[in-house]
C-alpha cells in the first residue's frame, strides 16, 4: 500500500503547471513548484487571471479559495530542494520526450524512494519515460486539463511496471483536490478524452489550413453545439500554439502517416511567435478575444 500523499512537488510552472499547483495547495497539500524561469509562475498567474476573466471562467472551487490557494505554492529555488520531501511529484516542463527523461532522471535521483513522478505531458506515455528512474513502478501519467477554468478531469494511466497500489493512490489524490480521474485500462496515445480531443483538432486543424472554411465559422458551431463559451481554436490558444504543435509532432512521429502531419500554417504561427493567450495573439488576439463578444455568435 502507498503512503498518504501530503506533500506535492510540480516542476515547470508554465501554463499547466501553474494550474495544478494551485489546485492542490487550494485543496490542503503543501505544495513546492520548481521552474528553470523563476519569474514564470508570477507572469503565468498573471495571464490566467486576465484569461479567467476574459473568458468568463472559473475554477470549479470559490475564486477566493483559489486565490487563497495561490498564496499557499512555494516557489523553490532549486529541483532538490523541490522534490527533496515530496510523495508526489508531477512534471510539466516542456513536451519533449529527451527532456521529459532527463527531468524524471534527475527527480529520481533527489525524491524519497517513497515518492510517485507523474508527467502531465499530453502525448508522451508513461512508458517511454518510466526507464529513466529507477522506480518504474511508481511513474504514471496525471493529464491536467486546465483546472483553473473549471475543466476538472485528469486522465490517469499506468506504465509496463506500475503497480496496482500507485494508480490507486493517483485516483485518491486526483478525487481528493475535486477532479476527477478517467482511467486508462490499456496503453493508447492521447489517453481517454485527450485522445477524442485530439481527433477534434487535428480535424478543424486540417479544414483551417486547407483553406476549406473560416476558423471562426468552426469555433461558433462548437460554441452553439457544446454551449461552451470558446470553440477549438480558441481552446487551442489558451493551450499554447507551440505545445499543440508538439503534440501533433508526437502523433505524427509515432505514426509516420502524413495525415498526422501538423500544418505549415500552424508551424508559421509558431515561427511567428504566434503562441494563443500566452503571447497575446494566435487564432484571436488579447485579452478580449472575438469569441468572447456578445455578438459573436451571429456571424
Ligand atoms: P509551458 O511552455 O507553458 O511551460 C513549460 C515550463 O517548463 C516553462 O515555464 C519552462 O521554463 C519550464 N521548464 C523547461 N525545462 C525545465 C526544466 N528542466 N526544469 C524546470 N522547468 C523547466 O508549457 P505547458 O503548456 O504548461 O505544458 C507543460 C506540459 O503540460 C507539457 O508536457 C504539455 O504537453 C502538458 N499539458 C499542457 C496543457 C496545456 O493546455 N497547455 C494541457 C495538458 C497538459
Amino acid at each position: 500500500m502507498e503512503e498518504k500523499i501530503r506533500k506535492v512537488s510540480v516542476i515547470g510552472t508554465g501554463t499547466l503547471g501553474t494550474q495544478i499547483a494551485i489546485q492542490a495547495a487550494s485543496y490542503g497539500y503543501e505544495v513546492k513548484v520548481y521552474d528553470l524561469d523563476p519569474e514564470i509562475f508570477q507572469k503565468t498567474l498573471g495571464k490566467l487571471r486576465a484569461s479567467m476573466k476574459a473568458l468568463k471562467k472559473n475554477p470549479t472551487l470559490p475564486l477566493e479559495n483559489w486565490e487563497q490557494g495561490v498564496q499557499k505554492v512555494k516557489p523553490a529555488p532549486d529541483l532538490r530542494e523541490a522534490v527533496r520531501d515530496a510523495d508526489l511529484i508531477i512534471e510539466a516542463v516542456l513536451e519533449n520526450l529527451e527532456l521529459k527523461r532527463k527531468v524524471f532522471a534527475e527527480i529520481d535521483s533527489l525524491a524519497p524512494s517513497r515518492a510517485i513522478l507523474a508527467t502531465n505531458s499530453s502525448s508522451l506515455p508513461i512508458s517511454k519515460i518510466e526507464n529513466a528512474t529507477k522506480r518504474p513502478e511508481k511513474c504514471l501519467n496525471l493529464h491536467f486539463y486546465m483546472p483553473a477554468f473549471g475543466m476538472n478531469m485528469v486522465d490517469i494511466m499506468g506504465g509496463t511496471q506500475t503497480t496496482a497500489a500507485t494508480i490507486e493512490a493517483g485516483q485518491q489524490w486526483i478525487r481528493s483536490i475535486g477532479c476527477l480521474p478517467l482511467a486508462v485500462k490499456k496503453e493508447i496515445l492521447g489517453f481517454c478524452f485527450n485522445s477524442v480531443w485530439r481527433a477534434i483538432k487535428r480535424q478543424t486543424l486540417y479544414m483551417w489550413a486547407g483553406g476549406y472554411v473560416d476558423f471562426r465559422d468552426i469555433d461558433r458551431a462548437w460554441m452553439v453545439f457544446t454551449g461552451m463559451t470558446q470553440g477549438p481554436f480558441g481552446i487551442m490558444d489558451s493551450v499554447g500554439l507551440d505545445v499543440v504543435y508538439d503534440i501533433e509532432m508526437v502523433y505524427y512521429n509515432e505514426s509516420r502517416d502524413q495525415k498526422d502531419y501538423p500544418p505549415e500554417a500552424l508551424k508559421a504561427m509558431v515561427e511567428r511567435k504566434e503562441l494563443g493567450v500566452k503571447a497575446g495573439k494566435g487564432f484571436y488576439t488579447y485579452p478580449n478575444p472575438e469569441f468572447s463578444r456578445p455578438d459573436f455568435l451571429q456571424g
